[in-house]
């Protein structure tokens, strides 16, 4: 199956269409999400996550050498609601604000001149451990022992609601909810070395590496001061329903971010792009202008601010999808697939 849709986007790009669909969406913005790149095997694990450098590098060539144009945020939606779009421009984004960003990302987008803005999480920037539940999932991952192995001569198991026919996974994803709700930093940060020790692998040594870090107060400044965008993507990575507690997220996240970077934040990206027309209220009265979503679709003059598309580009995305993506090829697809839809239900 995947074979024949890469075949097909072969098909469509020597054929003409990609180049056809790219002048039909030249007013539109496409703006791309990254969360991560690799130190090391991150990307085998979590492909969502993490990219290999060497990957990102090839498609900010591609870019460079198509000539698509990287502008900053603001000044991308800035033209974008002007009705300015003159050429095939595009927006880079990064979620979270991990250490790899710092050391991996931005010198890559610094060799190119490329724009790019980083929406924060705070809660781990403040704390300065590993974020405890992709640490504790890596470490999962990565062993090769078995549960019994793993949970055998653990006497307080049973506080965390185990029981005897859960799977591996059913079990890892109680421990993090538990800790999540129950432990303060401190306890979490000693149940993640107790249990990589019981799984054969060195907790500390992925805190030393920076890996699934966030990065930490000095490194957003100086991003900042290097001419990155740093923006808003709450303390504790959630964002619900209820509008105080998500004001309260906004206001805890500028509280950490905003005498950092020294300046007003205005764009906010949706948690794991979860995202409702009951947020807007509270964006709006946080003072929030926009908002992006994980939405696969370019944005136009009349896309609402505070439902930007974004196209998530990953480890696991084929080099021609990419393209099929940039080219807005896949959003003309899209386009027609929905268009078509409404057709036979108008018929039925
Ligand atoms: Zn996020």
């Amino acid at each position: 199956m995947q074979l024949a849709k890469l075949l097909f986007l072969y098909m469509c790009k020597f054929s003409g269409l990609f180049f056809l669909s790219s002048c039909i969406c030249r007013k539109k913005l496409q703006i791309l999400c990254y969360h991560g790149l690799s130190f090391d095997d991150e990307h085998n694990f979590q492909p969502k996550l993490s990219m290999q450098p060497h990957k990102f590098r090839k498609r900010m060539i591609f870019l460079k050498e198509k000539g698509f144009e990287v502008l900053a945020l603001q000044e991308g939606l800035a033209i974008l609601t002007d009705g300015k779009i003159k050429k095939r421009s595009v927006v880079i984004t990064f979620d979270d604000g991990f250490h790899n960003f710092f050391t991996l990302a931005k010198p890559i987008l610094m060799e190119f001149g490329f724009p790019s803005t980083v929406y924060v999480t705070s809660y781990y920037v403040k704390h300065g451990n590993p974020v405890f539940r992709l640490a504790v999932r890596y470490m999962f991952w990565k062993s090769r022992k078995k549960k019994n192995e793993i949970f055998a001569d653990i006497p307080c198991m049973t506080l965390f609601g185990f029981e005897k026919e859960d799977t591996e996974k059913e079990i890892m994803w109680k421990l993090i909810e538990y800790a999540e709700n129950y432990m303060d930093e401190e306890n979490r940060r000693r149940l993640s070395e107790f249990l990589g020790k019981k799984m054969g692998i060195s907790f500390q040594d992925i805190d030393r590496r920076g890996l699934w870090h966030l990065m930490t107060p000095n490194e957003i400044e100086a991003i900042a001061r290097s001419g990155v965008d740093v923006q808003l993507h709450t303390h504790r990575h959630r964002f619900p329903l209820d509008a105080n507690i998500a004001k309260q997220e906004i206001e805890e996240n500028r509280a950490v971010l905003e005498p950092i970077v020294g300046k007003k934040m205005r764009h906010f990206c949706y948690p794991s792009g979860v995202w409702n027309k009951t947020h807007w209220k509270a964006l709006k009265e946080a003072g929030c202008y926009s908002a992006t979503t994980c939405e696969s679709r370019m944005n136009s003059a009349k896309t609402p601010l505070l439902a930007l598309g974004r196209f998530l580009d990953a480890e696991d995305i084929p080099q021609i999808e990419f393209e099929a993506e940039i080219y807005g090829f896949k959003d003309l697809l899209r386009y027609i697939f929905r268009f078509s839809k409404k057709g036979t239900r108008s018929v039925e």
